[in-house]
């Protein structure tokens, strides 16, 4: 997906996992004597018909669909069609739009992956997590490292698009472990690949283990060199970073997950979801409940699980998108932080950062930063638009650095404090953002 493409996804979150992995914080839940998998079928359709009718107005198409959890693969491949169907009606599909599934590599999710394709499934991200059968043990894994690789055989007979995630800096593991781990996993891997580090987070079981001192996962230098590995092995074979934790050949991005990092319209759906809407009169922050049952409930009362809906000030969403796009290869656009947030961060903050090399300026993409006159006349009504319509010197970009990226909460704290308002020029943001064109042309 290009920068200037339109952005608008949809994320549907399944909330239902065989096992709760110790590591894990997400909003997945284990339910030993399944669900009733005809009635979330029906709450999915009603919260999507709600979402519709909360963003109605303008005109919208869909660019990407994302099947979340949980696990995604553990839904029948007839309901992943209904769904599928459902968001079609409700909104137009690009010819072509990305429709990821996220799977485990079970051998009954895997034997499911036709049936997915058949329903319109275009792209898998997988969840390996380790080439070690020792080592998916300890992550609380069910498969085994056969099971997983046989899975990735068959999702690449399947499906065009292929990922799948790796944890790396788990307990023990050291530099020459991971380099013949990775070497093995970039060997499997065609278009994208997911590189995570463990994290410790809180309320999990490893969490609890690390308190009690029973869980050792690497030093923070051990953990930086296994980083910088990481990076260097992925560019090696091609597959370089486009955001902290993801790599891919150029062109096989997840553009779902981009659309998010570059702070486009999404529609968040089942339990725990989060959504982010350009509704008529407020940008909308949604989230829905998150536990499985009270969601059914409620949306079988009222249509809709959304638990808390927040309007978002400019000053927020500049936050949001500082936060997502510093994560990106390609940086953040200062002239879309500046038509949606109407801040730009402070000078002297940038260059103290740059001087630590923590930060780079890069020059603004020429398609964000000079839209066309016929965009502008669009935007500004016929005739508005003077003939040579004076646009200011564009912002450009900032990018973490190498060494940034390890410390990226620090650098969103010091330049969000010291952001600085400014008035664009060209005020862009409702006429482009609203209307589901990219905030940055
Ligand atoms: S399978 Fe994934 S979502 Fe489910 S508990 Fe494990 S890590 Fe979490």
């Amino acid at each position: 997906m290009s920068h200037d493409e339109p952005g608008f996804g949809v994320y549907i979150h399944w909330p239902f996992c065989a096992q709760k992995c110790p590591y894990c914080d997400f909003n997945s839940h284990v339910r030993f004597g399944g669900w009733d998998e005809p009635r979330y079928l029906a709450a999915y359709k009603r919260e999507l018909d709600h979402t519709a009718h909360l963003i109605a107005g303008k005109p919208r198409t869909v660019s990407s669909i994302f099947f979340g959890g949980g696990t995604p693969s553990l839904m029948k491949p007839e309901t992943v069609a209904a769904i599928l169907d459902h968001i079609g009606a409700l909104w137009p599909v690009a010819p072509g739009a990305e429709i990821t599934l996220e799977a485990n590599p079970g051998s009954v999710e895997a034997a499911r992956f036709a049936g997915y394709r058949a329903a319109g499934v275009n792209r898998v991200s997988i969840g390996v997590q380790s080439l070690r059968d020792a080592d998916l043990k300890r992550l609380g894994r069910i498969h085994s490292v056969d099971e997983a690789k046989a899975a990735v055989a068959i999702a690449h007979r399947t499906f065009d698009r292929v990922s799948f995630d790796l944890i790396y800096a788990r307990p023990e593991q050291t530099l020459e472990s991971w380099r013949d781990e990775l070497a093995e996993a970039l060997a499997m891997a065609r278009g994208h690949l997911s590189l995570y580090q463990l994290t410790i987070e809180p309320e999990t079981r490893f969490a609890d283990l690390y308190a009690k001192g029973r869980l050792v996962i690497p030093a923070a230098q051990d953990a930086h060199d296994l980083y910088e590995l990481t990076q260097e092995l992925t560019a090696a074979s091609g597959l370089a970073q486009y955001e902290i934790s993801n790599h891919a050949r150029p062109g096989e991005e997840s553009r779902h997950n981009l659309l998010y990092w570059r702070y486009h319209e999404y529609v968040g759906v089942g339990p725990g979801a989060h959504g982010r809407l350009n509704a008529p009169d407020a940008h909308l922050a949604t989230m829905t409940e998150r536990n499985p049952e009270r969601w059914l409930a409620l949306v079988e009362e009222k249509g809709h699980g959304i638990a808390d809906t927040e309007s978002l000030s400019p000053a927020a969403r500049a936050d949001e998108m500082l936060l997502m796009g510093l994560r990106l290869d390609e940086g953040l656009d200062l002239d879309a932080l500046a038509r949606i947030g109407g801040v730009a961060p402070r000078p002297t903050v940038v260059s103290g950062l740059m001087s630590q090399d923590l930060i780079e300026r890069l020059p603004a993409r020429a398609a964000s930063s000079e839209p066309g006159l016929d965009e502008i006349r669009a935007c500004l009504g016929p005739g508005l638009a003077p003939a040579g319509v004076a646009r200011p010197a564009p912002l450009g970009r900032i990018r973490a650095t190498k060494a940034g990226r390890f410390l990226l909460n620090q650098l969103v704290l010091e330049l969000s404090a010291g952001f600085d308002p400014v008035t664009p020029a060209l005020h862009h943001d409702e006429c482009a953002a609203m209307d589901n064109r990219p905030a940055a042309h």
